[in-house]
């Protein structure tokens, strides 16, 4: 239900934790962070409020300055430890939070298991890291123009690759979907409550928008890979 992630010099826990907590009006059943420790993506989720993910990781908080963050509003699987939001693929090297719903799951769901895919979660979100891991052909970008082309349904998408650790891509399609801009540091929500003490200078991502977002640069195509220019949209009202 709520989306965040960071780019940047800094830690990334901190904004992530501090963003999911601006964004708990909207509701949720469990939260997750994923974080590049420099060598992997570790990540730490849990059923429940806020509290029982900072409680879980309080005495060994996920370090790297790359992460993702998500509170879940379950529609797809049981609110649990093992349906919330971030997923993995098998190899741990390809990790998604979403919003929104898979309408196509069932079928790349099973289409994935034949080839030997193995699920850990009941919801439509995992098949999206299994498909990265699936199509993946050594370019980050290019392979999650392939999984949109497979997925039909709504989502706001934030892709994470141990394979390209400096930046992450982001998505949307009926769901919303924001980035703030900062100075060697960009951030991305679900909704603009979450970076508002950080940046008041965002892009305000459209339909079908794929942005690759690294600490330094926002660059944005459209699905066919065709340059968008952007204009910055001045938040000037208090959160
Ligand atoms: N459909 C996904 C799930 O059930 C995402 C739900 C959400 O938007 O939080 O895990």
């Amino acid at each position: 239900c709520g989306i965040v992630g960071y780019v940047g010099a800094a830690q990334a826990t901190p904004f992530l934790i501090e963003g999911l907590t601006k964004l708990e009006y909207r509701g949720y059943d469990s939260a997750g962070i994923a974080v590049f420790d420099g060598e992997k993506i570790n990540v730490e989720k849990s059923v429940g409020r806020l509290n029982a993910l900072e409680e879980k990781i309080k005495n060994n908080l996920p370090t790297g300055t790359v992460g993702i963050g998500h509170t879940r509003w379950a529609t797809h699987g049981r609110p649990s430890d093992r349906n919330s939001h971030p997923h993995t693929d098998c190899t741990g090297d390809f990790v998604v939070v979403h919003n929104g719903i898979i309408e196509n799951y069932l079928h790349l769901k099973e289409d994935l298991i034949e080839k030997g895919h193995v699920f850990t979660s009941e919801t439509d979100t995992e098949v999206v890291a299994h498909l990265m891991e699936e199509l993946y052909d050594g370019n980050f970008e290019e392979t999650v123009r392939k999984v949109l082309k497979k997925i039909e349904g709504s989502y706001s998408l934030v892709f994470m690759s141990r394979h390209d650790s400096d930046r992450l891509i982001c998505t949307k399609q009926d769901n919303p979907l924001v980035i703030g801009l900062g100075e060697g540091e960009n951030f991305i929500a679900s909704d603009i409550p979450a970076i508002i003490a950080r940046t008041r200078k965002t892009y305000i991502v459209s339909d079908g928008e794929i942005a690759v977002v690294k600490s330094d640069s926002v660059w944005i195509t459209n699905r066919e890979g065709v340059p968008i220019t952007k204009k910055v949209f001045e938040v000037n009202w208090d959160a």
